[in-house]
């Protein structure tokens, strides 16, 4: 019990039996699986960097249910202060790892249920709160890394949970026994969710009387009985198992590992269930979780945005650019791209607040805002970086050609760029800036936390634009005695 060290967590990943498919191949074990090994050590880095002296202040907490000192990754916010060290502590893990590393989805699952269980007891004399308190103190007590999974297929997207023609298109509760409930359905996209100890089961969009048993919270663990993942492709993904270089960041690879997780049929104790068709409280959960981790994309992003600026600034070193004007100026922009975003994230926080359980979540409009502008600045950092870099970046020859006793010496001297860097060390920047820019990165900075169109949505509910509409009125003298004119 306690906070865990990375090669705890390793540890404690070995004592679990989830059920895995990846490529047609059931894998039995993660942590030898080139496919997984990144992942794993990107939230392996979540732990250490929990205990490093460095980090410390920003990684760890203290458990206001138990005094004891925590990883923060299991804290529940409870001030200002709380808020602006996660966006701090996410910049400073991602310009570590360059990559997601996935324990902020479940972080913020847990402090948005924490709030919503509150909420519906005060309403309804229900129990959640109290049994999810109980389960918390066991996720601090014993460090356990929880993923958030809320998405779910959705079928038809015209259409509610209810009116689907595959009942199954969102997770829905199909029995209720005397000792829990059965739930049966998916959850897609689920970051980090084979490398967790446990899934965290939210509902993923408002609900009506109709959707009733769509309207399920709860907790199971990733070996349970029926629980089944089957893990997803990325870009240049069979690089993982054939080339080191060539991966561009081998340590943590790229994105947070995403799965679809299938539900069949799974049985689900009392004290694991936090929600049980309270339709009316699904639209809070969503948007509560929603802004916690929209409130996340101008810290990690801009972690990794500084990690790929470096590289970026290496690279037009390495080929004698790096003095050049126009370089410089194109750098400029990507600091100032990266740094709004930082912006965004900090000052959601600061304008955060209060809830009736006494947690703090960031502002809605200012969080929904941060992650509109991830959709588009991070697309523009990685364009700038790709100008920068030149065309190379998609034409560059495989690592085994360089290592090749034919035309390996051709390689070496014809990739070459200026003559103090090594013809290796350009490659590797290359590589990085391939990894970093290309493909499955970019589409999870597009659709992560949502798609443009969820963060349009909730600016629109956010803005006030009937307030905004009267200050127009007011100075326009619209509906007022007009001044009299001598
Ligand atoms: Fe955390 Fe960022 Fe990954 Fe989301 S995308 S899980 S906020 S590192």
């Amino acid at each position: 019990m306690g906070m865990m060290t990375s090669k705890d967590y390793r540890e404690s990943l070995k004592l679990l039996k989830p059920e895995i498919y990846y490529m047609g191949e059931k894998v039995e074990n993660i942590l030898d699986h080139p496919a997984f090994v990144p992942h794993v050590n990107a939230a392996a880095l979540t732990y250490d960097m929990a205990i490093a002296p460095e980090f410390e202040e920003l990684t760890s907490a203290t458990s206001h249910l138990t005094g004891q000192k925590i990883n923060r990754f299991t804290h529940i916010h409870h001030s200002h202060d709380d808020l602006v060290k996660k966006v701090k502590m996410l910049r400073a893990i991602g310009q570590q790892t360059g990559s997601c590393f996935q324990r902020c989805v479940g972080h913020d699952g847990l402090n948005a249920v924490y709030s919503v269980t509150y909420d519906i007891d005060q309403k309804k004399g229900t129990g959640y709160h109290k049994r999810f308190v109980k389960l918390l103190k066991e996720i601090q007590a014993r460090d356990l890394m929880i993923s958030g999974a809320m998405t779910d297929p959705k079928g038809d997207r015209s259409l509610p949970p209810s009116k689907q023609k595959d009942p199954d298109a969102y997770l829905h509760i199909v029995q209720r026994k005397t000792g829990g409930i059965v739930v049966r359905g998916a959850k897609a996209h689920i970051t980090g969710a084979v490398n967790s100890h446990g899934h965290l089961v939210m509902p993923t969009t408002s609900m009506t009387a109709d959707d009733a048993d769509y309207a399920v919270c709860c907790y199971v663990p990733v070996d349970a009985l029926g629980v089944i993942h089957v893990f997803g492709r990325q870009t240049n993904d069979t690089r993982k198992c054939d080339c080191m270089l060539d991966q561009g960041n081998v340590e943590y690879g790229i994105v947070g590992g995403e799965a679809l997780i299938v539900f069949d049929n799974v049985f689900v104790p009392w004290e694991h269930v936090f929600m049980c068709g309270e339709y009316e409280f699904a639209y809070q959960l969503v948007e509560r979780f929603a802004t916690a981790h929209r409130q996340n994309y101008g810290g990690c992003k801009t972690g990794l945005a500084d990690a790929l600026i470096g590289a970026t600034y290496l690279l037009a070193e390495a080929q004698g650019t790096g003095g050049a004007t126009h370089i410089r100026e194109k750098l400029v922009d990507m600091v100032h791209l990266a740094e709004t975003l930082y912006c965004c994230s900090i000052a959601c926080s600061c304008q955060g607040y209060a809830l009736p359980a006494d947690s703090y979540m960031a502002d809605p409009l200012l969080a929904n805002v941060t992650k509109l502008n991830v959709t588009r600045n991070v697309y523009e950092i990685a364009r700038l970086a790709q100008d920068i870099a030149g065309g190379i970046l998609a034409t560059l020859p495989a690592e085994t050609d360089w290592k090749d006793p034919r035309v390996g010496k051709y390689v070496d001297k014809y990739m070459k760029g200026a003559a103090d860097v090594s013809t290796e060390t350009r490659m590797r920047l290359i590589r990085l800036l391939e990894a970093m820019t290309c493909g499955t990165a970019l589409v999870e900075s597009m659709h992560g936390a949502g798609s443009p169109q969820a963060q349009r949505i909730m600016i629109w509910r956010q803005a006030n634009l009937e307030h905004k509409k009267r200050l127009a009125q007011k100075l326009a003298k619209i509906g007022e005695q007009p001044f009299l004119v001598c």
